[in-house]
Formats: structure tokens, C-alpha cells, sequence
């Protein structure tokens, strides 16, 4: 059901995992990275090198994991606060690179690419990480040499990593890759090779069917822009007193960082926000820890009315409050 609905085509094959998104920050290392002979201060002459996109602060966690098996390269300048990516057609990746690695949708600081990008030549695969826009939209999985994604966002519950992997990647795993963590073990051994999480395989399923039954991904993508358009209004219509850093360009449909009462926000305003906003069975909203502030996450499961709720709630607020 997944293949169909993501159209992935026979080239790649989907793999069933444990371990997380994290868990994918050493796997992908482990399954990838080739020893391709560049010298380099830290890891001597015989080296792996991989490119990396860092663009907040999953990617960043993924490029900290990776450094422990070789060299990184980072292909653009990292910005100094996570509000846009760096223009894919500036990139500099290395020629001894491995894949190239970039993270889709950034959870915390809520920049996404809206498609896969294309950087400049020499290719690597790329790889992706589709955690917190997995099924939001439609992709072209056929440009990636492997995307994963957790369940636990817009596929179900915590448990289950979807790894959708180019086949002709597989086979090349460091000798010392722990067996859970290998694609080609696990694909030979159909996902179970050891015990799959099969209650988020079952939640995993239903999902799929909902997607299905309510029209696929494109109609999964038109409930999303129209919820995210419907926040990024009441935002960017509020005169500055609601008001989101990431570029146009760059933003998130899943999930919106946003500040109230200035562009630094007011504490005392945000605090009273997520009172009222609790007060009418609006909870979760509170900012990541590292940020502040608001954050919607307006993940598939998220109504329309849902968040024609929380635009009638910001436009109230900003009355009573401004
Ligand atoms: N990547 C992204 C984009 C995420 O949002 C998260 C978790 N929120 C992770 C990776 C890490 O996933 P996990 O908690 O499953 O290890």
C-alpha cells in the first residue's frame, strides 16, 4: 500500500526498522559511507567522506552521529539561525562523498524543501530524512537514494522507521554495522530478520488505508497547504504581533515556530497564550525547549476544523491582547 501510494517505484526497496529517526543517523553512516582515500587530520589518510545540508537541528544531530565514522562536508554555509536553506544550486559537494544527506522537513525550526532538490554535479545519492513530512505530500522518492522516516509524526505510533532504500545501494555496509541497523540484512530477510514492531506496523496500516480512503497524497497535501496557508495568515495578517522567522520559501506546512507579541517574543503573552490556548483543548503547542515561543505541528491527523479552531483562538488573543 505504502509503494502505491508514494509511487515508489521496484528500483527501491522498503525496508521496516527499529531504532528512530536516530537510530538512521548511524545506519546510514554504517550501510553508505566508502573508504575513498582523503586525507584528513582527524581520520588519517584512509578515510569515508559524506555531504551534508544542515539546515536546524535534526540535521545537525544527524552530521554529529555520521563525524564518528568519517569525514564531513559540509556542501553550504550553516546558518547561523535556522530560518531558510541555502540556495541547492550554490552547494558544494565533494567529489569523494558518499551520499549527500539533507532532512526534508526540520521539526524544531520548521524549514522544509518544498521538492527534492537538485545540487550541482557530482552526484551522490541522496539521502533524506522524511521524518516529520513522511506522507504529508507527494515526493519524488525515485531522485533518492534513500529516505527514511519514524512512524511516530504522520504513520502511526513510535516503534516503527520506514527506510524506502535504492537497491543497488545495498550490500556495501561497513563489516561492523550492528545487524539491526543493516539494509541489506534486513531487506534479504524481508524486515524480519529480527521481531518486527508489529502493533506500529498494524497503526502503520490503518494509516495507509485513511490515506487511501480519503484520496491519497495529493488530497493529504491540499488539507495541508490549506491548513498551514490558514496559520500563515493569521500570522503574517497580524501586524507583527504574531510572527514566524523562516523565509516564504522555506516554510513548513507541518510545522509552524512562531512568536507572539514581537519578533522575539513576549514571555508574559506566551505564557498567557498556551493558558487560553489549554483552556480550549489546544495543548502541545509550547515551542521546543532550544526556541521558545509557539509551535503549531499540523501533522495529517490534524483537522481543518482543528486548526480553524486555533486561527479563531490567535485573531481573539491578539484582539484582547495587543
Ligand atoms: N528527524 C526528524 C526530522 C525528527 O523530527 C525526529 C524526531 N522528532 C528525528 C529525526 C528523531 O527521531 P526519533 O525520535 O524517532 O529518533
Amino acid at each position: 500500500m505504502l509503494r502505491e501510494s508514494m509511487s515508489i517505484p521496484c528500483s527501491h526497496a522498503i525496508l521496516f526498522m527499529h531504532g528512530g529517526g536516530t537510530g538512521q543517523f548511524s545506519a546510514i553512516p554504517l550501510n553508505f559511507m566508502e573508504t575513498k582515500g582523503r586525507t584528513t587530520a582527524e581520520h588519517g589518510v584512509e578515510t569515508r567522506t559524506a555531504d551534508y545540508v544542515v539546515t536546524g537541528l535534526w540535521s545537525s544531530k544527524a552530521a554529529q552521529e555520521a563525524k564518528k565514522f568519517g569525514h564531513i562536508n559540509m556542501v553550504c554555509p550553516v546558518p547561523e539561525k535556522f530560518t531558510y536553506v541555502p540556495e541547492p544550486a550554490t552547494w558544494a559537494p565533494s567529489i569523494d562523498a558518499s551520499y549527500l544527506y539533507y532532512c526534508a522537513n526540520e521539526t524544531i525550526h520548521g524549514v522544509e524543501f518544498p521538492e527534492v532538490p537538485t545540487p550541482p554535479t557530482p552526484h551522490a545519492p541522496l539521502v533524506a530524512d522524511i521524518s516529520s513530512n513522511f506522507l504529508s505530500r507527494p515526493m519524488d522518492v525515485s531522485k533518492l537514494g534513500l529516505a527514511f522516516a519514524g512512524a511516530q509524526k504522520n504513520a502511526g505510533c513510535a516503534g516503527l522507521t520506514i527506510v524506502i532504500v535504492q537497491r543497488e545501494l545495498l550490500g556495501r555496509c561497513d563489516p561492523r554495522c550492528p545487524v539491526v541497523l543493516d539494509y541489506g540484512i534486513v531487506e534479504k530477510h524481508s524486515s524480519v530478520y529480527n521481531t518486527p514492531p508489529v502493533w506500529s506496523l498494524f497503526v502503520f496500516n490503518q494509516v495507509l488505508k485513511w490515506i487511501q480512503e480519503t484520496g491519497g497524497l495529493p488530497a493529504m497535501e491540499a488539507m495541508n497547504k490549506a491548513k498551514s496557508k490558514r496559520i500563515f495568515d493569521a500570522i503574517d495578517q497580524s501586524g507583527g504581533f504574531y510572527s514566524s522567522a523562516v523565509e516564504d520559501k522555506w516554510r513548513s506546512r507541518m510545522n509552524i515556530p512562531f512568536r507572539v507579541g514581537g519578533p522575539n517574543g513576549s514571555q508574559e503573552l506566551e505564557t498567557a497564550f498556551l493558558t487560553g490556548a489549554e483552556a480550549r483543548g489546544m495543548v502541545g503547542l509550547k515551542g521546543h525547549r532550544s526556541m521558545g515561543g509557539i509551535r503549531a505541528s499540523l501533522y495529517n491527523a490534524v483537522t481543518e476544523d482543528e486548526v480553524f479552531l486555533l486561527s479563531s483562538y490567535m485573531e481573539e488573543f491578539m484582539s484582547a491582547n495587543r
